[in-house]
């Protein structure tokens, strides 16, 4: 029996990524590793879910659960602290208790996975984001609760409505999933008639999505927009929100029930009295004070998902730099979903627990994953399914399913996602 202690390797962020690397490593290497999560948040968030919970159709409990006893229960640490400082020549990370904030502690590692997700960039445009901004956000269980709190004040006195994705914004799906949520909604409330709905987007066409778009996606979105009457605005950089107002500097704002109406927005406004517009992401301050990051605070990795000149670095999930697959004129960043995070922890831990074990790395490049999704407009939806989804060129597969069902997958999906990340089943589809 070896009397050398195991390996320790700290994983910075608990979320998709995170977790799912934290489990897959316990799972290859049992107590042959020291597994330590860091998270600022004790609870994991099924954060696809945050587009219901304005609308009431979710509470934060029913989309989270704590990580710590998921994680001691499969043999891996949890610390409830935000890390600060990350000091690769070292093998160090420092790290702030959430409980005692004046406290440092410095943490020795043997491999550091980074799984920080985004910092959402609200500063980029003035007036955006509900930080004394005057746009609603979706990103987090905070933001979410105050958009559903600004939706009720809204649903008393209904009028325009402004939904999308600035320039250089990263997270369209969740913007496409929001507006026809939101459509959803007001026809439920009885007040659609009342309410003129205005899609806003970088993407030089709908459908696009940062990723070049998907085979017939553009045909059945705007087929769509037309259907439910949602007007919307392409190629579109927001200069700054005031109260009431998004002001353009660029876009092309098509009419939903007039074909060939298309309005030239540049340094015109659109009116709005509520809109929810997610920002560009960067990578979160720790990632991008520590050396390891590019100018968008996002880490470069090879194909096996590890630092090109710092070897005991890896990084997964939204933490990771992804060249652009496709044009965007007004600026789109890469979309990285949570199956795709998934697909990346994996990588990142079985070469982790490779290097422990001395073994071979299993190198999976960027441009070998694919994107499976569900869109949902709340009682139908699409599901989306495309082989390389960040090599447009090379994709031979691809699939968009239509109806009612992908809303009921993706309740089905909620459920088993959050049983299998509560039980640590990562292994399975
Ligand atoms: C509204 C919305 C809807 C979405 N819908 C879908 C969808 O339908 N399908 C889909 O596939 N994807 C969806 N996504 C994308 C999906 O949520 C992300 O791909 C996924 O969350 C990325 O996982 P991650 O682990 O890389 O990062 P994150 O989930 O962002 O997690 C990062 C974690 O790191 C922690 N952290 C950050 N900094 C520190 C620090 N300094 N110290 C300690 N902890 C830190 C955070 O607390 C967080 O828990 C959606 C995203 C949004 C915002």
């Amino acid at each position: 029996m070896s009397t050398h202690s195991p390996k320790h390797v700290v994983i910075l962020g608990g979320s998709f990524a995170g977790l799912t690397a934290a489990y897959e490593l316990k799972r290859e290497l049992r107590d042959r590793v020291r597994v330590t999560v860091i998270d600022k948040s004790e609870q994991f968030v099924f954060i696809p879910s945050l587009i219901w919970m304005p609308f009431g159709w979710r509470t934060p409990e029913q989309i989270s659960f704590p990580l710590r006893k998921s994680l001691e229960r499969k043999g891996a640490e949890f610390r409830l602290a935000l890390a600060r400082k990350i000091d690769p020549a070292k093998q160090e990370v420092e790290i702030t208790p959430v409980d005692a904030p004046e406290k440092t502690e410095t943490l020795h590692y043997d491999y550091l996975l980074v799984a920080t997700g985004p910092h959402v960039q609200f500063e980029a445009v003035p007036g955006v984001g509900p930080h004394g901004g005057f746009t609603e956000s979706i990103c987090n269980v905070d933001h979410a609760l105050r958009a559903g709190k600004a939706w009720k004040e809204f649903l008393k006195n209904p009028g325009p409505v402004i939904v999308g994705a600035t320039q250089g914004s990263a997270c369209y799906g969740a913007a496409y999933e929001f507006v026809f949520n939101l459509e959803y909604a007001l026809r439920r409330a009885g007040v659609r008639d009342k309410v003129p709905v205005t899609y806003v987007t970088s993407e030089p066409f709908p459908g696009h999505f940062g990723i070049g778009g998907l085979k017939h996606a553009q045909a059945m979105t705007e087929w769509f927009f037309r259907h439910v009457k949602i007007d919307w605005a392409i190629n579109s950089v927001v200069d700054k929100v005031t109260p009431g107002e998004v002001h353009f500097r660029a876009g092309q704002l098509h009419s939903a029930t007039d074909e060939k109406s298309v309005v030239d927005l540049a340094g015109k406004t659109l009116p709005f009295k509520y809109a929810m517009l997610i920002p560009p992401f960067l990578g979160v301050e720790v990632v991008r004070s520590s050396g390891l990051a590019n100018e968008r605070g996002f880490i470069v990795t090879n194909d096996n998902m590890q630092h090109p000149t710092h070897p005991t670095v890896f990084a997964a999930g939204v933490a990771v730099a992804v060249a652009p697959p496709a044009p965007c004129e007004a600026g789109c960043s890469v979309p990285k979903t949570g199956y795709i995070s998934e697909v990346m922890a994996h990588t990142a831990a079985k070469n982790i627990a490779a290097l422990i074990e001395a073994k071979p790395m299993t190198p999976k490049p960027q441009a070998d994953i694919d994107g499976k999704c569900i869109l949902d407009a709340g009682n139908q939806g699409i599901i989306l399914y495309t082989d390389r989804i960040y090599a447009p060129k090379r994709r031979k597969w691809q699939t968009l399913i239509p109806g009612p069902w992908a809303h009921w997958a993706k309740l089905a999906f909620e459920r088993y996602f959050l049983w299998k990340m509560r039980t640590g089943r990562v292994n399975w589809p």
